[in-house]
């Protein structure tokens, strides 16, 4: 959906995607993290279900969007995901006042590594958007994401998708996560261009559209939690599919 029709024709030299609910499914971190639980139980013979105990795990992580909680709101400031996984996984004991130990730890996050390379998926359409886009030589490719680096790294590796992209900007980076103008000013100095000559596409109204309005982007927000489009005027448009991107950038870029 288009909102407005604006009269001028832009020169984008820069689209850049978030990664978590974007490009990689959402859905599939969430199967990840059952198998996680289902470990957890297990190993600490715990009265509880898998599916209770990843919507425990999943609020000491994320907010009800699926993008990752802050752990300090008011200052914004990166926390490893080692940090919060930790935390997570403290939490979701605690309940059952079970203290985990070092070595609990490091099972945990082998456990981690482990299902997340098992189970996380990217979309269907992710490589053929990625590869349309690569075509086109006049187009910086970027990633905007808080993720941390050696989870970035190890995930892209997975994928096999680390070299599509001209750069990669994550939150681990630039210590601060979106909607911080810093993290997208660091990707912005990457691409070598402005914010007007770029376009963000992302999942997280929140982080990656008021993020990227703020810059002077122009937004595409894929729309999957809410359901809800109303007063959310900072999206140049709006989709339910990353698919859906798909004729609109190639329109915006043609
Ligand atoms: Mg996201």
């Amino acid at each position: 959906m288009r909102k407005e029709d604006k009269k001028e024709v832009k020169n984008y030299k820069a689209i850049f995607f978030d990664f978590g609910g974007t490009l990689m499914d959402a859905e599939s971190d969430n199967i990840a993290h059952f198998h996680m639980m289902k470990a957890v139980i297990k190993k600490y013979n715990l009265p509880a279900s898998p599916e209770d105990l990843v919507i425990r795990y999943n609020s000491f992580l994320f907010t009800k969007d699926m993008t990752l909680l802050e752990v300090n709101p008011q200052e914004k400031s990166f926390t490893p995901l080692l940090k919060s996984t930790k935390r997570a996984f403290e939490g979701i004991l605690s309940k059952y006042d079970i203290t985990p130990s070092i070595e609990d730890f490091y099972w945990f996050k082998e456990l981690y590594f482990e299902n997340h390379k098992k189970y996380i998926k990217l979309f269907p359409e992710t490589f053929e958007i990625i590869e349309q886009i690569r075509n086109n030589d006049s187009i910086h490719l970027g990633i905007i994401s808080d993720i941390d680096n050696d989870y970035m790294d190890f995930q892209f590796n997975v994928f096999g998708i680390k070299e599509m992209f001209d750069s990669i900007t994550t939150s681990e980076e630039v210590q601060i996560y979106k909607p911080e103008a810093k993290i997208f000013q660091v990707a912005l100095n990457k691409a070598k261009c402005q914010g007007e000559e770029s376009i963000m596409v992302g999942d997280s109204y929140k982080k990656d559209i008021i993020g990227g309005k703020n810059m002077g982007m122009t937004t595409i927000w894929i729309n999957t939690f809410s359901g809800d489009n109303t007063d959310k005027n900072k999206a140049d448009f709006i989709v339910t599919h990353l698919k859906e991107t798909f004729p609109i950038l190639n329109n915006l870029i043609k």
